[in-house]
């Protein structure tokens, strides 16, 4: 553990007026703002100043890895220069105008890139058509929208609801929260969402007759559900490969290519949320790519820009789009669309990501980074209190149990999570964890030197809060 430095007095004077402003008015999101107001020893709200590469700086000067890429958008580390230039460029030609009507060439050119780089099958449709949106919950909510009204406009009006998996999470609008499964988030707002079709996480480690049986039982439900009530389905829609606010749940190979399949035999659509999964996360651009799956809907935003700008888009294949034809009295149109969709300076950012992936070879690095972790996440696994270490790419979940034997879960109240990250904050390292699942998400530049810290930092926390 490093000495905490001396914070300078004029540092430390603008650090409590800016607290105090954020105690008086800030409402922080996921947030119970009581433990906030009144923070338990060593949980003290952090200020965050300024960052570079990996790191983010406190306005006490402090430093910490941002492990979880300031909540999984960061893609290439914090004031990349390519991006920050391609903003400043784009700045001088101007900011924002609407694409309501009008076209912008940030937006046009990056439309094009998407569509090139998106996940593509043999003697499949690709996905063709991008609707630019500002959030990973609108890219959902547009999803949505767009496939009910595609059924309707297709004379199939009894095609309206939704197959959602069991643990699912698409984002806080009711929309998303309708395909949400999360109940701790979603359970309150009951009466004012739709209802839709379940089907069973397929979370290997905890699945009821045992992990070899997850990647049958769970595909079987589905593909049930999916037969059964094809004439009542609009689209099933889901995290591929890897769940990420349900706890890095990863899915066991296959499952994918199962329900796409059940998908197209049965009529029904696809809609892959890849709003964490995109853009290198699980080591190929999409995860989709892994099990050879085209969806009908890409819902892309979080690492879109680099973690740079709020931007998010919807790619669709020409069969949707089509639907949507006709003349103007037909209000065939889809009514739908944001103030700041498809952003200038977030579409040049997007762009300017896009670009570095190509000329840093941004994927191969990810995965000689994800197998680092690999192999120092072998130490962790053997921990008294971790029963389960799961990795796809840069997304890993280490999940904390009271008992290993009998994987009995740390009471939701122990904060068992919370605590790992706050001992984290002592050796430098940003965590945030979901439950009892303590989640590591860095930058995709992550260096081999701070892939080894984050470890040593992890396993030492962890046993700081289980062991001692
Ligand atoms: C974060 C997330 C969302 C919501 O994105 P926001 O930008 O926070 O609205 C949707 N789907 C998945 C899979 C996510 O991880």
């Amino acid at each position: 553990m490093s000495d905490i430095p001396a914070v300078p007095e004029e540092a430390e004077a603008r650090h409590q007026r800016l607290a105090a402003l954020d105690r008086a008015h800030v409402w922080h999101p996921f947030t119970q703002m009581q433990t906030w107001l009144e923070p338990l020893p060593g949980d003290e709200p952090l200020i965050i100043a300024h960052a570079r590469g990996s790191w983010l700086f406190d306005t006490r000067g402090r430093k910490y890895l941002d492990a979880i890429s300031s909540l999984w958008v960061n893609v290439h580390g914090h004031r990349k220069s390519e991006i920050d230039s391609a903003i400043k460029l784009q700045l001088s030609s101007v900011a924002h105008s609407t694409l309501l009507g009008l076209g912008s060439p940030p937006s046009i050119e990056l439309a094009a890139q998407l569509i090139q780089r998106a996940p593509k099958a043999e003697g499949v449709p690709p996905l063709n058509k991008v609707f630019y949106s500002d959030s990973g919950s609108t890219s959902v909510e547009v999803a949505l929208k767009m496939a009910f009204q595609h059924w309707q406009l297709r004379g199939k009006p009894k095609k309206t609801r939704f197959v959602a998996l069991a643990e699912g999470y698409h984002g806080d609008t009711l929309g998303a929260v309708s395909v949400g499964g999360m109940d701790l988030f979603h359970q309150l707002f009951q009466p004012l969402l739709f209802d839709c079709l379940r089907i069973p996480t397929p979370y290997v480690y905890r699945w009821p007759t045992g992990p070899k049986h997850c990647l049958e039982s769970a595909a079987l439900a589905a593909e049930a559900i999916i037969a059964g009530r094809r004439d009542e389905i609009a689209a099933v829609v889901l995290e591929p490969v890897v769940q990420g606010a349900a706890g890095m749940i990863i899915h066991p190979p296959g499952y994918l290519k199962r329900i796409a399949r059940a998908c197209k035999e049965n009529g029904v659509l696809l809609i892959c949320d890849e709003v964490a999964t995109g853009f290198g996360r699980t080591g190929t651009l999409f995860a989709c790519e892994q099990e050879e799956v085209v969806p009908d809907f890409l819902c892309l935003a979080k690492g879109i820009t680099g973690g740079y700008l709020p931007l998010a888009a919807t790619l669709t294949t020409d069969a949707v789009f089509e639907s949507f034809l006709g003349p103007f009295e037909s209000k065939r149109t889809f009514f739908h669309g944001h103030s700041y969709t498809g952003n200038a300076l977030a579409c040049a950012a997007a762009l300017a990501s896009l670009r570095i992936f190509d000329d840093e070879g941004t994927l191969g690095h990810v995965r000689q980074m994800a197998e680092r972790f690999a192999e120092g996440l072998r130490g962790i696994a053997e921990l008294k209190h971790v029963g389960d270490v799961r990795q796809r790419g840069l997304m890993i979940g280490i999940e904390l149990v009271r008992d290993r034997a009998t994987r009995e879960e740390f009471d939701y109240t122990a904060r068992i999570g919370h605590k790992v990250c706050i001992a984290g904050r002592k050796r430098e390292v940003m965590l945030r964890p979901l439950g009892n699942v303590v989640v590591l998400m860095p930058p995709l530049s992550i260096a081999p030197s701070e892939v080894d810290l984050l470890i040593d930092a992890v396993r030492d926390s962890i046993i700081e809060v289980t062991e001692q």
